[in-house]
């Protein structure tokens, strides 16, 4: 298939002039159709253009980053931005505004800085390595990152958020994993969004990285046109389990300008939950979450179970929408 007419480049063209493309070979590969879910996650649209609404940090990431590179939002946990630079550009990016021609990685003053930050907040027991995305960087730069935030004996766990499992597996490899196992406890979360990007390439990626003792979590994005609907969401999380991934959260998209036209409802997102949940197993069920527009942070959100109460009567509703009386114990305190 020959994916691009000249009428489709210069439309596209234009739109990579405010907002840069990149998309690996392997990622390409993967689309079978002009507008199909892999096509519309890293192919460049006019609407990116045209989207008024959103804002160009609506996290206010901003206003939570006390040194540079790192954003302090939550009592115990910090998230720090290793690089900037991705193998492919998600076009419902939630930091677009970060994304440039020009790669830029964490230096060491900036690490220095970070790590110096941490040693001073104890209450911050897990760092969350992200960006960007930090599994394009130099295996022994990567390792640098890791082992200064190890150093430090209140951090409990450290985090990688990658898609690279999922758009560029080969790039995991023996020597990432090698090196990955010596800092456990290591968690790292992947972004899968649809069922079609679960390939042999991507689950040996997966597998590599479990056999290497990692925990592995997907943080989905509910994107217009690539995965709203139950269907859709079914199979993705049931494909995720099978290849050793555990469905983490399934995120309303951040209200990001340039990012509009991904958008779909928060019922939308309840209907996906409540066609998983009971219907398929709790490890399968992702927890729905909407990052809070002005830096409220995220809010996990779930379908109302509780449909009545009186007193300790409540009225409970089970996966298929049957209603049940659930009569509660007095709390412990309450017997005092
Ligand atoms: C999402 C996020 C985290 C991690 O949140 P979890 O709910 O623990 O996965 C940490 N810091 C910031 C700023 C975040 O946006």
């Amino acid at each position: 298939m020959r994916l691009f007419t000249e009428e489709m480049r210069k439309e596209i063209s234009i739109v990579t002039h405010r907002y840069p493309m990149r998309v690996s070979g392997y990622y390409l590969g993967l689309i079978t159709d002009r507008g199909d879910p892999i096509y519309r996650q890293c192919i460049p649209a006019p609407e990116e253009l045209e989207d008024v609404t959103g804002q160009p940090d609506p996290l206010h990431e901003g206003a939570h980053c006390p040194v540079a590179r790192l954003y302090h939002r939550y009592p115990d946990r910090v998230l720090l931005l290793a690089t900037n630079n991705c193998a492919v550009y998600c076009r419902f990016c939630t930091r677009k505004r970060n994304i440039s021609e020009k790669s830029s990685s964490i230096s060491d003053r900036e690490l220095a800085g970070a790590v110096d930050y941490l040693r001073h907040h104890e209450e911050v027991h897990d760092v969350l390595i992200s960006g960007g995305d930090p599994l394009t960087l130099p295996v022994e730069r990567l390792e640098a990152i890791i082992r200064a935030i190890r150093a430090l004996a209140h951090i409990d766990i450290i985090r990688i958020g990658t898609r690279i499992p999922c758009v560029d597996p080969v790039r995991i490899d023996e020597s990432l994993c090698a090196m990955l196992k010596r800092y456990h406890p290591l968690y790292v979360n992947v972004q899968f969004n649809h069922p079609a990007e679960i390939t042999p390439e991507s689950k040996k990626a997966c597998s590599m990285l479990a056999d290497a003792g990692i925990q592995l979590g997907n943080q989905s994005v509910l994107l217009k046109g690539v995965n709203d609907s139950p269907e859709v969401m079914k199979e993705l999380v049931r494909r995720l389990l099978a290849i050793r991934v555990k469905p983490y959260y399934l995120f309303l998209p951040d209200l990001v300008k340039g990012t509009g036209h991904f958008r779909t409802s928060l019922e939308c997102g309840l209907e996906i939950i409540r066609s998983i949940q009971g219907f398929m197993s709790g490890m399968a069920t992702p927890q729905l979450v909407i990052d809070l527009e002005n830096g409220g942070g995220k809010v996990p959100l779930s379908p109302v179970n509780v449909v009545d109460r009186q007193g300790g009567r409540y009225t409970l509703r089970n996966f298929e929408n049957v209603r049940y009386d659930y009569v509660d114990s007095p709390s412990c305190k309450a017997r005092g």
